[in-house]
């Protein structure tokens, strides 16, 4: 099992427990930020799964996917556009967005993000 599934399978979902992610939203912890406004966060993955990997969260406290409701549809269209637009700056060859959404989706860190990854040729069917 590799280490991020391990991590996935005992991440503890509290819902509206907050997260690593919070932390850095309040610049309490740092971050290699590359984009930022009032309601998003981008920065470069610690642990990067290709030679481009960034993540973009929303800045309100949204745990996963599945919490996520009618009331987030513009700033799921945000984040989503967001990635959109950092991708096709850095990744003019193409990109690939994941969403992993609980534990067999292999989320760790229970706060909505958008994982980016590029600058390689992708493989199909994912891990
Ligand atoms: O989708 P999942 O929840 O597994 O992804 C969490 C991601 O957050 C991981 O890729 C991990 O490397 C990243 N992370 C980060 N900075 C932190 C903590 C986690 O980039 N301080």
């Amino acid at each position: 099992m590799s280490s991020e599934v391990e991590k996935a399978q005992t991440a503890k979902h509290e819902k509206h427990k907050e997260t690593i992610f919070d932390k850095i939203i309040a610049k309490q912890l740092p971050a290699d930020i590359i984009f930022e406004d009032d309601k998003c966060l981008a920065f470069n993955d610690v642990n990067p799964q290709a030679p481009t990997h960034f993540l973009v969260i929303p800045k309100k406290r949204i745990p996963t996917l599945d919490a996520s409701c009618e009331d987030d549809k513009e700033i799921l269209g945000h984040v989503l556009l967001t990635a959109k637009i950092l991708a096709q700056k850095r990744l003019p060859n193409g990109y690939r967005l994941v969403i992993n959404n609980g534990p067999d989706g292999c989320q760790s860190v229970y706060h909505l993000h958008v994982h980016i990854l590029g600058g390689r040729q992708m493989g199909w069917p994912p891990g």
